[in-house]
C-alpha cells in the first residue's frame, strides 16, 4: 500500500478510541493479516498468497477467468451497504460469471484501493465477507493487490474456474426451439435498491428517523446479499443436462436475452405469464408506482442464471421448483419479443442497468 496522504475524512469514519489506522500496520502487515485468516482448500492451489504470483495446477480441462470491478458511488453506496456484505457480494458477482460458463470456481484474487477514511476494522469486515463467500463457494483467495485511493473504494476481483472441455457453455450455442429457462425470481434486487435509496433520503432529511425495512426483508436481502447459483450448476451436472447457452442475470433479463439472441443468431419469444416474480417484489413495485414486469425485465443484479436447453432435456428439469420455463428460441424471426398476457407482442429492449447513464 502506498502511504496515505490527506487528513482523516470524518465521512464514514469511526473515530472512536478503538479505531486502528491502516498506516500503523503497513502494506506487508496488512497482507499478512489478510492471508493468516484464509486457508486453501483446492488441490489445484499450489501456491497462494505470498510470492510474486500464485501457482495453480491445471488438468485436462479448460480454465475460465473473469474479472469484475466495483466502484463506490456507482455500484454501491456505503451509507447503506454493510461492509461485510460488500465483501461477500463482490465475490458473488464474480462466481456468478464462472457459473454462467457452466464451470466450477476454484480461486479468486481480490484487489482493493481504499482511502484512509477506512479503518483497519472496516478492512477486516470486508475480508470477513470475502472469507464467508470463499467458504460458501469452496474457492481459495490466492492473491490480490492493495493500494490507497484519494477518494472512494475500488474493488476488483478476478475469479478462476475449471470446466471439462465438453461441458463449457457459452452465450452463443442456442438452437431453434430450445427452451429458455431462468432460475429463482427476478426484479427483487432492483426494487430492494429503491427501498434502500428511499430510506437513505428519509434519513438524510431527518437523521432521527430509523430506516423502516421490516416489510422489505426479502428484496433488501436480494440487493445486499445475493447468491451465485452454483447450486443449479451442480444440479444440472447431476441431471446430465448441459445447457445450449447460458448467461447470468446481472444487467436485467431483457438485456441478457438480447445477448443470447445476438450471440446465437436467433430470435426468441418469452411469455409474460411465465416470468417469475416474488410477491414482495410485486407489491413493492406497485407501491413505488413501477410496473412489476418492467422491474423483472430491466432490474439488474439478481444474479440468477438464464439458459437454454434442448427440448429433449425438458423432461429432466420440468419438476425443478426453482427453474422456470419462460419461452423459446425462434429462427423464424430475428427479433426478441415478449408475449403479454393479452397476447400482444412487445419487442424487448435492453434499457437495463447502464452505469454510464448517470
Ligand atoms: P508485488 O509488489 O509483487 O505486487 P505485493 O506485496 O503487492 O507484491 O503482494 C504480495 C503477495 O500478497 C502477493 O501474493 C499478492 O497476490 C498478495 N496480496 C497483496 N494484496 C492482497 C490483497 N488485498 N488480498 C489478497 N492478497 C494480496
Ligand atoms: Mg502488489
Amino acid at each position: 500500500m502506498e502511504k496515505s496522504n490527506g487528513a482523516n475524512n470524518p465521512d464514514g469514519g469511526n473515530n472512536s478510541d478503538g479505531r486502528n489506522e491502516l498506516d500503523e500496520l503497513g502494506e506487508f502487515g496488512l497482507i499478512d493479516r489478510i492471508s493468516s485468516n484464509f486457508e486453501n482448500r483446492q488441490a489445484s492451489t499450489i501456491i497462494g498468497i505470498g510470492d510474486d504470483a500464485a501457482i495453480i495446477k491445471t488438468e485436462e480441462e479448460y480454465t475460465v477467468v473473469s474479472t469484475d470491478m466495483l466502484t463506490e458511488g456507482i455500484h454501491f453506496d456505503l451509507s447503506y451497504f454493510p461492509i461485510k456484505h460488500l465483501g461477500y457480494k463482490s465475490v458473488v458477482v464474480n462466481i456468478s460469471d464462472i457459473a454462467a460458463m457452466n464451470a466450477i470456481p476454484t480461486q479468486i484474487t481480490v484487489s482493493l484501493a481504499v482511502s484512509n477514511r477506512f479503518s483497519l476494522q472496516a478492512i477486516d469486515e470486508f475480508y470477513e465477507g470475502v472469507k464467508s463467500a470463499c467458504e460458501q463457494f469452496n474457492v481459495d483467495l490466492v492473491g490480490g493487490d492493495t493500494s490507497s485511493s484519494s477518494s472512494g473504494v475500488f474493488i476488483s476481483i478476478t475469479a478462476i474456474g475449471k470446466v471439462a472441455k465438453d461441458q463449457i457453455v457459452r452465450r452463443s450455442g442456442a438452437k431453434d426451439k430450445d427452451i429458455i429457462c431462468v432460475t429463482g425470481d427476478l426484479g427483487g434486487a432492483y426494487i430492494g435498491l429503491q427501498v434502500l435509496e428511499r430510506e437513505k433520503q428519509v434519513f438524510l432529511s431527518n437523521p432521527e428517523m430509523q430506516p423502516q425495512l421490516d416489510n422489505y426483508e426479502y428484496i433488501v436481502g436480494r440487493q445486499l446479499k445475493p447468491e451465485a447459483r452454483m447450486d443449479i450448476i451442480y444440479e444440472l451436472q447431476e441431471l446430465k443436462v448441459v445447457p445450449t447457452s447460458m448467461i447470468d442475470v446481472s444487467d436485467g433479463l431483457a438485456s441478457e436475452l438480447l445477448h443470447l439472441s445476438k450471440h446465437s443468431g436467433l430470435g426468441l419469444r418469452i411469455f409474460e405469464e411465465q416470468l417469475p416474480i416474488d410477491n414482495q417484489t410485486y407489491e413493492t413495485a406497485v407501491e413505488f408506482n413501477l410496473d412489476p414486469i418492467t422491474c423483472v425485465l430491466n432490474g439488474g443484479e439478481d444474479y440468477e442464471l438464464l439458459f437454454t436447453i434442448s427440448q429433449d432435456d425438458h423432461e429432466k428439469l420440468k419438476k425443478h421448483a426453482d427453474i422456470h420455463f419462460i419461452g423459446h428460441m425462434d429462427k423464424t424471426d430475428e427479433g426478441a419479443g415478449l408475449v403479454t398476457k393479452n397476447s400482444s407482442l412487445v419487442p424487448l429492449e435492453a434499457q437495463g442497468w447502464n452505469h454510464f447513464k448517470k
